[in-house]
């Protein structure tokens, strides 16, 4: 039986992990490491410090489908429809511009809750924590050391996270990619951003007439979502949360400071554009070094084979464009260039 180790619990592993179960001809021995504490990576939904009930999603916020893409990933649609997991965003997003027949979709428990429908549906065996540093060739089997715990092998090794962190893995990896691949993966290019999760108690008003509002010409701020309202929960059930996105020029230039400094001039920005918002019971400031890809690996869509016989693929949002559909193209790429050696 093939072991196969996924590299990276969101949504492209999640995918991949979901449709190598479905697809596969021969069982597999399916396992995903992410070095997180839980499942989502860009997609994660974050827990309030101080009360676990209260959650935000701090990366991801909407899943967006275009025509092409509704009628190419019907049956991914479909299923977290059917399953509850997505609703049609149906609040008021001020500023969000909507392209004639796309349909934006939210989802109520948070983002987080379509990747981990995909590993749960996958039957993987997942772990976190697992923090890939190193990957090295022995015979004829992957040797994949962690920062901390002793080192596995497996047959296929899949690697779905931002093309920089595959370029930091140590080992073998490093003298097997190419040199043209290794230009390829080394022009890819992501945005940066700082996001902020404002937790509140229960019952908090929160008094504004959307549910999340894109903020123009702001040096700062470029988002900010009542993340229960986007989501359709009672801000009694739980305790309304706050996400707050900065844009891509203020992530770039504060992208080495103090998060603590950050979070101030977040805050401050905040307070500006809301003066009269409650103060939080809690509050989490996240630094995304890689947030949407803008630019994306050229010649090769969806996945690149690193080393064949044994297998070592690489994709993710890198490899197509950030987003739902960009994912799920690579997720289905990669199953397709596993499909010949399982
Ligand atoms: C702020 C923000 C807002 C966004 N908003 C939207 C939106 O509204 N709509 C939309 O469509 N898209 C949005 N996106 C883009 C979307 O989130 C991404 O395109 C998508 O989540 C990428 O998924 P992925 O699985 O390819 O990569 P990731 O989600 O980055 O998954 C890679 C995983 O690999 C793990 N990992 C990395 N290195 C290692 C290692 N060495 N060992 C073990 N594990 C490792 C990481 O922990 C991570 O979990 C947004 C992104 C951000 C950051």
């Amino acid at each position: 039986m093939s072991r196969v180790l996924i590299v990276g619990a969101g949504l492209t592993g999640s995918v991949c992990a979901y449709l190598l179960r479905l697809e596969a001809a021969r069982s597999l021995q399916l396992v995903v490491w992410d070095k997180a504490k839980g499942a989502g990576g860009r997609m994660a939904t974050t827990r309030s410090p101080s009360n676990p009930s209260v959650t935000v999603d701090l990366g991801f916020q909407f899943i967006t489908a275009s025509p092409d893409y509704a009628v190419k990933h019907q049956r991914f649609y479909d299923e977290l429809l059917k399953h509850h997991i997505c609703l049609p965003l149906n609040a008021l997003v001020e500023g969000m511009i909507v392209k004639e027949g796309n349909h934006s979709y939210v989802t109520p428990c948070g983002v987080s809750a379509v990747v981990k429908h995909y590993l749960k549906q996958s039957g993987a065996e997942i772990f976190y924590e697992h923090h890939v540093t190193e990957i090295n060739l022995r015979d004829a089997k992957w040797e994949v050391c962690r920062k901390s715990g002793s080192s596995e092998w497996f047959d296929v090794v899949v690697l779905t996270m931002p093309t920089p962190q595959i370029l930091e893995l140590q080992g073998d990896i490093g003298k097997l990619i190419k040199k043209s691949q290794k230009q390829q993966l080394e022009a890819v290019t992501y945005s940066s951003r700082y996001a902020l999760g404002l937790f509140y108690e229960s019952g908090t008003q929160i008094d504004v007439s959307w549910a999340a509002k894109y903020i123009p010409n702001n040096s700062c701020i470029c988002y900010i979502s009542i993340d229960n309202k986007k989501r359709n929960i009672e801000s009694s059930v739980v305790g309304p949360s706050i996400v707050v996105h900065t844009g891509v020029q203020f992530g770039t230039q504060y992208l080495e400071s103090d998060k603590k400094e950050v979070q101030k001039m977040i805050l401050h920005q905040l307070e500006m554009l809301l003066p009269n918002l409650p103060h939080p019971a809690s509050i989490k400031c996240h630094k995304w070094r890689y947030s949407q890809v803008t630019q994306a690996v050229t010649d090769c869509p969806g996945q690149m084979t690193l080393h064949s016989k044994p297998l070592l693929v690489c994709g993710g949002d890198g490899f197509t464009h950030s987003g739902f559909d960009g994912c799920i193209d690579s997720a289905i790429t990669i199953v397709k260039a596993l499909d010949t050696d399982l």
